[in-house]
């Protein structure tokens, strides 16, 4: 069927038809009736074909394509009486068969024209009302009146002729509502709309000429009524024919300059008849005319208010866009600031306010690795849960970015850190956004407080440096705003700044700490460990600057330099595969990179280091249990021959349930139990003992006393690093102990 659609086709029926029209004006009488019937009946049935292959609005063409065979009937009909039965009744069957075409065509034609908007429906509605009631009011006068008051024909003859005027004016009425509707340019719209155009043309051309008794067959008019149907066939023939019904495309009632001229046209007409033809018309048409005046001026007033409501509908639409985030929906800063100025001015003399801004903590990685449409969906998804943690008076705003900010407006400090544990805990929920893994995004909260008098500037200023401040904390915290933070914050902000040069500057260095067995103090091993030489700083220690790095997303690159300066160095000390070992620290963030451990094996290759020799430590802040696809790294690390540590395992049953899910080699005991050895040594006894009956490896860290080291031998642990038996030191200095017993004398 689908070859009926192709332009090629339509060029063929349209060639087809007006060679037969050719033929149909060369020949006269019966056998030109023939001709006219056959061809049309052709053309029908090619619209048959294309109709029946409609997948939508496919009941709706039908009843038009009935109203066309309505037509043929009566067109066949006329020309059996005229030419077999010879009798030139009129009316007689065939204007029945034409006058039931009428109804078809429009009870076909109106569910496709109409577009379901509500009161954009009903302005073009009344557009066509206007149309159609004027030119039923000029119709009147010169058609159906004098065919009324026509004594020369029975009362049924006229009585048909008027049914042909008024299935015209249907006709014209839904041509109206068309055009109305449509401001496309969709090629089978306007092929349907000729045909309806050509059809009223043609019978009111009739009408006129049969008052006159002036026409007969085989003149222009039969040319219009035959185009009228091969432009039904080609429009029916379109491929996008069937979808002109889906209405929501391209319903537009705006009063555009030819809406409004095609209006004052309509709305003019009958007073302009009664005035120029003033003496000349009956009183039964000037009544007519008065009543489709006052008609239209009624239907012209409905539409002005239409109008006016519409205006109210932007303004209204207008002011919320200005002060909502399109795309979470949520208020934006000039809402939060205006609602904040409000509550400020009326709230009780000792009445607090509160402002909380949010900042995500790991956004801008989800938005460059899962793609923008998953950032744009996980901002959407943290805005409805932070939504539904505020009552009635309160604001959460989106302040750009992954920023928000909450307005608590009658609050107390106690209920505003509940808000800011609730909003941790809400964002932390793991999101379903459709990436390829499920994301667990921090939030970290600033809290400050306000009363009458107060400036939201200020508030949302102090709120942001609380906010840095718990980002320095780590993720997922929340600071209350204290004189005193906004120096601390504006360390870390400059911090930030200079990092990003810090690498291309070669201000980054890494010094290695020796990891001693225990058994012999040998050295056998050292964990890299990154320093930044600051320009005017000093030397700032990675506690300071590895958070700031994490935040900016600078730890990914700084994480690999690490690495690499670690391996080539280890390389360096000794080339074979049973050299010392080395530590290497890992950051959640290189984690969640799905290149991470692309970078580690070319670090490999490209250094020579056996892979036996490297140690990756993690630290169970990581959260990766939970990331599966962060266990599937590990795996693939191990698979490459590189062990895994877990870092600065502690008491908490976190760590021990991480020792249960993730695949670990190492576990490096908290510098914590040497502090608190004395309260803790049972449970570092409990924990070394598990650690070991799991098949894994202890290393003590923080052995900074002979103590400490005594009772990590005592307790089993196999390792131990920590200032007893060296700082951190550079490369060189590092070198040498490679190998030999260190604080033996002590
Ligand atoms: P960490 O992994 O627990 O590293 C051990 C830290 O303990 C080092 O601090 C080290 O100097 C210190 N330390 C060693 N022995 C003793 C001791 O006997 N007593 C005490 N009190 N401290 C001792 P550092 O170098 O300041 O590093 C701090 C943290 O920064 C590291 O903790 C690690 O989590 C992080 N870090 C360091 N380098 C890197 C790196 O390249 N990448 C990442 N992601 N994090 C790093
Ligand atoms: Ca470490
Ligand atoms: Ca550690």
């Amino acid at each position: 069927m689908d070859h009926i659609r192709r332009p090629g086709a339509r060029l063929v029926v349209a060639s087809v038809s007006a060679l037969f029209l050719v033929v149909y004006f060369a020949l006269a009488g019966f056998a030109a009736e023939i001709v006219w019937d056959v061809a049309i009946f052709i053309q029908l049935a090619v619209a048959l074909v294309a109709v029946l292959g409609f997948r939508r609005h496919r009941r709706a063409w039908l009843t038009i394509l009935a109203g066309q065979a309505c037509f043929l009937a009566g067109d066949v009909g006329f020309a059996v009486l005229e030419y077999v039965v010879q009798s030139e009744v009129y009316p007689s069957v065939a204007d029945v068969l034409y006058l039931a075409g009428y109804p078809l065509l429009a009870a076909g034609l109106i569910p496709i024209a109409r577009t379901r908007r509500g009161r954009r429906d009903l302005g073009g509605m009344i557009d066509a009302t206007i149309v159609t009631v004027a030119a039923a009011a000029i119709l009147w006068v010169f058609i159906m009146d004098p065919t009324a008051w026509d004594s020369s024909t029975s009362i049924i003859g006229r009585l048909v002729a008027l049914a042909y005027t008024a299935g015209d004016v249907l006709a014209l009425g839904v041509l109206a509502l068309l055009l109305s509707r449509r401001t496309g340019n969709e090629r089978p719209f306007w092929y349907i709309s000729a045909s309806v155009a050509t059809m009223f043309v043609g019978d009111v051309a009739f009408s006129f000429m049969a008052l006159q008794d002036s026409y007969s067959l085989g003149g222009p008019v039969d040319a219009l009524w035959y185009a009228s149907y091969t432009l039904f066939v080609l429009a029916v023939m379109h491929p996008e024919c069937e979808h002109l019904g889906d209405g929501e495309t391209a319903a537009d009632t705006r009063l555009t300059g030819w809406r409004l001229g095609a209006l004052a046209i309509a709305a003019l007409a009958a007073p302009t008849v009664l005035i120029f033809r003033f003496d000349s018309v009956s009183t039964s048409q000037a009544s007519v005319l008065l009543v489709g005046t006052l008609v239209m001026f009624l239907l012209v007033i409905v539409r002005l208010q239409l109008i006016a409501s519409d205006l109210d509908d932007s303004r209204v639409r207008l002011s919320h866009e200005a002060t909502h985030d399109a795309l979470t929906g949520l208020a934006n800063r000039t809402l939060l600031a205006r609602r904040a100025e409000e509550v400020l001015a009326h709230s009780a003399p000792n009445g607090t306010i509160a402002v909380l801004c949010l900042d995500l903590d790991d956004f801008k990685p989800v938005n460059d690795l899962l793609g923008h449409p998953t950032g744009d969906r996980l901002l959407r998804v943290i805005a409805r849960r932070l939504s539904s943690l505020v009552g009635e008076g309160d604001v959460v705003a989106r302040l750009g970015g992954d920023e928000f900010a909450i307005l608590l407006a009658d609050t107390d400090s106690a209920t505003a850190i509940a808000v800011a544990e609730a909003a941790i805990d809400a964002v932390r929920r793991s999101a379903d956004i459709g990436g390829p893994v499920d994301v667990y995004p921090n939030v970290s909260v600033g809290i400050t407080f306000g009363g009458t008098g107060g400036v939201i500037e200020d508030l949302l200023r102090d709120a942001d440096i609380a906010m840095y401040s718990a980002k320095r904390r780590g993720k997922g915290q929340w600071a209350l705003f204290e004189a005193g933070i906004a120096e601390h914050v504006m360390d870390w902000l400059e911090l930030r700044a200079d990092l990003v040069g810090a690498l291309a500057d070669d201000q980054l260095l890494v010094e290695f700490q020796p990891i001693v067995r225990l058994a012999d103090r040998r050295v056998v091993g050292a964990e890299a460990l990154v320093r930044w030489q600051h320009p005017t700083l000093g030397l700032v220690r990675p506690d300071r600057f590895v958070p700031v790095a994490e935040d900016s997303g600078l730890i990914v690159p700084i994480g690999a330099w690490v690495l690499a300066q670690a391996c080539r160095s280890a390389q360096a000390w000794d080339p074979t595969a049973t050299g010392p070992e080395i530590s290497v620290n890992v950051s959640p963030h290189q984690f969640r990179d799905a290149r991470f451990v692309d970078t580690v094996r070319t670090t490999l290759a490209e250094t020579g280091l056996a892979s036996s020799r490297l140690i990756l430590e993690i630290t169970e802040t990581t959260q990766i249990a939970d990331e599966e696809a962060a266990i599937g790294m590990l795996h693939d690390l191990r698979a490459l021959g590189i062990r895994i540590a877990l870092d600065d395992m502690g008491a908490g049953f976190a760590s021990l349930r991480y020792l249960r899910t993730l695949p670990i080699d190492i576990v490096k005991l908290d510098r914590s139990f040497m502090t608190n050895l004395d309260d803790d040594r049972g449970l570092l006894s409990g924990v070394i003992g598990l650690v070991r009956s799991l098949g894994m490896i202890a290393i003590v860290e923080g052995v900074e006393l002979d103590v400490h080291e005594r009772t990590a031998r005592e307790l089993g642990a196999d390792f131990a690093q920590g200032f007893r038996y060296s700082a951190p030191i550079r490369n060189d200095a590092f070198r040498a102990l490679i190998g030999t017993p260190v604080a033996s004398g002590t």
